[in-house]
C-alpha cells in the first residue's frame, strides 16, 4: 500500500469515528429536554444587584449568572403591582385579559373571593403536557382559596407563602405606622401569614426569619429528586417585599443594611441552585431566569430598594415601576451577553413552550414572544413593544425606544396625582432612560404610530371579568 493510499485509509477512519461521535453527541444533546428554573424576587429594584450597578450589596451568583449568561436591560414585568404581574408571567398574558387586574383593587387580599380564572393556562400547565415535573416555591398571589392555589394551576407541588409577607398582620398595631418603625420592633409574629404544603398549613404564622433559605432550599432539594425527568420551578421570593427579615447567617452584614441582607441571602440561595445544577450534571439543559414581579417599593426609604437611574418604582408606570434587572443563565445554552432588546416577563410563556416543544394556544390573545433566537443566538428580539396597563387603562405604550405617557400617577403618596396628557408625554429611553426630557412636540410622527399600534391592540381585546374587586 503506497502512503498515500494508506494515509487515505486513515482519513475515512478518522471521519467515520468523528462522525459516529458527533452525531452522538448531538443526538445525546437533542435527546434531554430543557429543564426551567424561574427565581423572581418581589419589588426588587432595577439597581438592586451588583451587575445592575448598585454599590454596596454583594450579588455574586447573580453576577456570576450576568457573565457566564445574558443580561437583560430593557426586560418589564407585565404589571407594577404583584397579583397582576404574576398572571402574566404565569399565563403569558396581559393581566387585563384574564381580568386579574382592576381599578378598584390592585392585588389580591386574604379575603378576596377569587383567583386566576380556571380556563386561563399557566406556563406549567403548557409543560405537564409534555411530562414536566412542576413545582411552584414561594409566594402565589393568584389566589388563597384551594381552587386558585398552584396544586390547581399546573404544579404537583406547593410550598409556600400564598400572598403577600405584610398582610394577616395582628390585630393593634396599625399598619401606617409600619412604615416609620424601625427595623428592631418589626417581628415576623406580627404577620399571621400561613405556610403551605401543597393546599395544607403547615406552619402559621409563618416564621420569616428563616423563610428566604427555606425556599431556596425546598428548591434545591425538588431538582435532586427530580433531576432524571424534566423539571420546571418556579421560585417565587416573598422578599425583599416589606417587611424585611433575613435569617442569622445574613442579619447585620450587608453595608446596604437589612434591605441588602435579605438580597445577599437571596443571592446565596441563587449560588445554591447554580452549584446542584452544576454538580448534577443539569447546568447543560437547564435554563434559569432571574427577574423580579415589580420595582421598588419606595415610601418604605431604606427598607424599599432602589430604581437605580429609572423613574419613580412600584405601582406606577414610570420605568422604575416595570422595568427589571433580569438575567437569563444556560451554560452551553444561553450565547453570554448584553441585551439592550425589549424582553418581557410574559415572554418567558412563550419562549419555554417553544423550548419544550408544546404549542401557543390559538384560542387566545398569548402576549408573549420567542425570545430564544436572542437567547441562543443573540438574534433581535421580537419584541418591540410594550404596553403599561394600570388596572385596566392603559397608561403608557414603548414603541421601540420611544414611550409615550397619555397618563401617568404616582403611587403610595409619592410621583403626584393622576394626570392625562393631550398630546401624550413622548421620551426616547435610549437617549433618555430616566425620562427627563419630553420630546413629543417634535415627533408628532412618532405619536401618530404609536396610537395605531394602540389602535390595533384595541381591536384584539376582550377584557377578563374582574377577579380582584370582590371581598368576603
Ligand atoms: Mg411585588
Amino acid at each position: 500500500m503506497t502512503t498515500t493510499k494508506a494515509h487515505r485509509k486513515l482519513y475515512f477512519f478518522v471521519s467515520i469515528l468523528s462522525c459516529l461521535f458527533f452525531n452522538n453527541t448531538l443526538i445525546s444533546q437533542d435527546s434531554k429536554p430543557t429543564n426551567f428554573v424561574i427565581i423572581f424576587a418581589d419589588d426588587l429594584g432595577y439597581g438592586d444587584l451588583g451587575t445592575f450597578g448598585n454599590p454596596t450589596i454583594k450579588t455574586p451568583n447573580l453576577d456570576k449568572m450576568a457573565h457566564e449568561g445574558q443580561k437583560w436591560t430593557n426586560f418589564y414585568a407585565g404589571a407594577s403591582v404583584c397579583t397582576p404581574s404574576r398572571a402574566a408571567i404565569l399565563t403569558g398574558r396581559l393581566p387585563v385579559r384574564s381580568g386579574m387586574a382592576s381599578n378598584k383593587q390592585r392585588v389580591l387580599f386574604p379575603d378576596s373571593k377569587y383567583g386566576l380564572p380556571a380556563n386561563e393556562i399557566t406556563l406549567a400547565e403548557q409543560l405537564k403536557t409534555v411530562g414536566y415535573n412542576t413545582a411552584c416555591i414561594g409566594k402565589w398571589h393568584l389566589g388563597h382559596k384551594k381552587q386558585y392555589l398552584p396544586t390547581n394551576n399546573g404544579f404537583d407541588y406547593y410550598f409556600g407563602i400564598p400572598y403577600s409577607n405584610d398582610m394577616d398582620r395582628i390585630q393593634g398595631e396599625e399598619y401606617k405606622n409600619y412604615w416609620e418603625r424601625s427595623n428592631d420592633s418589626i417581628k415576623t409574629e406580627h404577620f399571621n401569614v400561613p405556610l403551605l404544603r401543597n393546599t395544607e398549613i403547615i406552619e402559621r404564622p409563618a416564621d420569616q426569619n428563616s423563610i428566604t433559605t427555606r425556599y431556596s432550599n425546598e428548591a434545591v432539594s425538588y431538582i435532586k429528586k427530580h433531576k432524571n425527568k424534566p423539571f420546571f420551578v418556579y421560585l417565587a421570593h416573598n422578599l425583599p417585599h416589606v417587611p424585611l427579615f433575613a435569617s442569622k447567617d445574613f442579619l447585620g452584614k450587608s453595608e446596604r443594611g437589612l434591605y441588602g441582607d435579605v438580597l445577599e441571602e437571596i443571592d446565596n440561595g441563587v449560588g445554591k441552585i447554580l452549584e446542584t445544577l452544576q454538580k448534577e450534571g443539569l447546568a447543560e439543559n437547564t435554563i434559569v431566569v432571574f427577574t423580579s414581579d415589580n420595582g421598588p417599593w419606595l415610601p418604605f426609604k431604606l427598607n424599599g430598594g432602589s430604581a437605580g437611574p429609572l423613574k419613580a418604582g412600584k405601582g406606577t408606570t414610570w420605568e422604575g415601576g416595570m422595568r427589571e434587572p433580569t438575567l437569563f443563565w444556560g451554560p452551553g445554552q444561553i450565547k453570554p451577553g448584553t441585551i439592550m432588546d425589549i424582553g418581557s416577563t410574559m415572554d418567558l410563556f412563550t419562549t419555554f413552550s417553544k423550548i419544550a416543544g408544546v404549542e401557543i394556544p390559538k384560542d387566545r390573545v398569548i402576549d408573549g414572544v420567542d425570545l430564544s433566537p436572542t437567547l441562543f443566538k443573540r438574534e433581535e428580539s421580537p419584541r418591540k413593544n410594550m404596553f403599561y396597563y394600570r388596572g385596566t387603562e392603559i397608561y403608557a405604550v414603548r414603541s421601540e425606544n420611544y414611550k409615550a405617557h397619555f397618563v401617568t400617577q404616582g403611587a403610595y403618596g409619592q410621583f403626584g396625582e393622576r394626570e392625562e396628557h393631550d398630546p401624550p408625554l413622548l421620551y426616547n429611553l435610549g437617549e433618555d432612560p430616566s425620562e427627563q426630557f419630553n420630546i413629543a412636540e417634535k415627533h408628532p410622527d412618532v405619536l401618530e404610530s404609536i396610537n395605531e399600534l394602540i389602535d390595533q391592540h384595541r381591536s384584539k381585546l376582550i377584557k377578563g371579568k374582574d377577579q380582584l374587586a370582590d371581598r368576603e
